[in-house]
């Protein structure tokens, strides 16, 4: 039997950094959610597909290949075999992404990806619905949250050192364009599950955090 861990929150609560680290300490597979819809929307405008082409959106989703490989400790992520891990954090992506994501058919399609590439494994799967929609019977369940003036002040610094521009005006705007967003729409909103465990990341370490999180999921296995 397979041991799932879904960690939901935000844009930049850190669940990333987070769900690598704490799957790495604990030998859980990271599966990162986001960058699956970043794909899909990536592939929207390499093919200059509009978002209410449901048409040409449907041919890219039977389609696309996404693999997430992990490459010496980091998430590779390959679409349609071409490493595109970079690519999918552009601002342009970034902005795009989140009304790709409330396509039905683009939920539904990567609902079953995310099931099916966790089948049999013991992961950590972080999203915005992992909690409510794709495993609602994880074992352990955590909603992270950050203010967004410290999300944004993240997100900055992490594309600065992947040597990525951005303006912290900019980003903390995207930022709340992107919660609001997020948690309005109709399928699949980002929202806390009601058993999930709550943790206010604005004045933690990430140390902090995975520490944390781990002794969450020690406690867990060991009940
Ligand atoms: O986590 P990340 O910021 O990379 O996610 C990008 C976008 O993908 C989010 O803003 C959200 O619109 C969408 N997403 C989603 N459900 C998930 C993961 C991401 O709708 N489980």
């Amino acid at each position: 039997m397979s041991f799932i861990v879904a960690i939901d929150g935000p844009a930049g609560s850190g669940k990333g950094t987070v769900a690598k680290l704490v799957g790495e300490k604990l030998g859980l597979v990271n599966i990162d959610t986001g960058a699956m819809f970043r794909c899909v929307a990536l592939k929207m405008l390499q093919d200059n597909i509009a978002l209410d082409d449901e048409e040409n959106i449907k041919k890219i989703l039977d389609s696309i290949n996404i693999e997430l490989k992990n490459d010496n400790g980091n998430l590779i992520i390959l679409l349609d075999g071409n490493d595109v891990s970079l690519k999918i954090r552009t601002e342009e992506v970034s902005k795009f992404v989140s009304p790709v994501s409330t396509n039905p058919m683009v939920r539904r399609n990567l609902l079953n990806l995310q099931r099916k590439v966790s089948e049999g494994k013991n992961i950590i799967m972080e999203g915005r619905d992992i909690g409510t929609v794709v495993f609602p019977n994880a074992d352990v369940k955590i909603y992270l949250e950050a203010t967004a003036e410290e999300r944004a002040k993240r997100r900055v610094l992490q594309n600065q050192e992947k040597g990525l521009k951005v303006d912290y005006d900019e980003v903390l705007r995207e930022i709340k364009i992107r919660d609001e967003r997020d948690s309005t729409r109709e399928i699949a909103p980002l929202k806390k599950a009601d058993d999930a465990i709550l943790i206010d990341s604005t004045n933690m370490t990430i140390e902090e955090v995975v520490k944390c999180i781990s002794n969450i999921i020690k406690e867990k296995k060991n009940t």
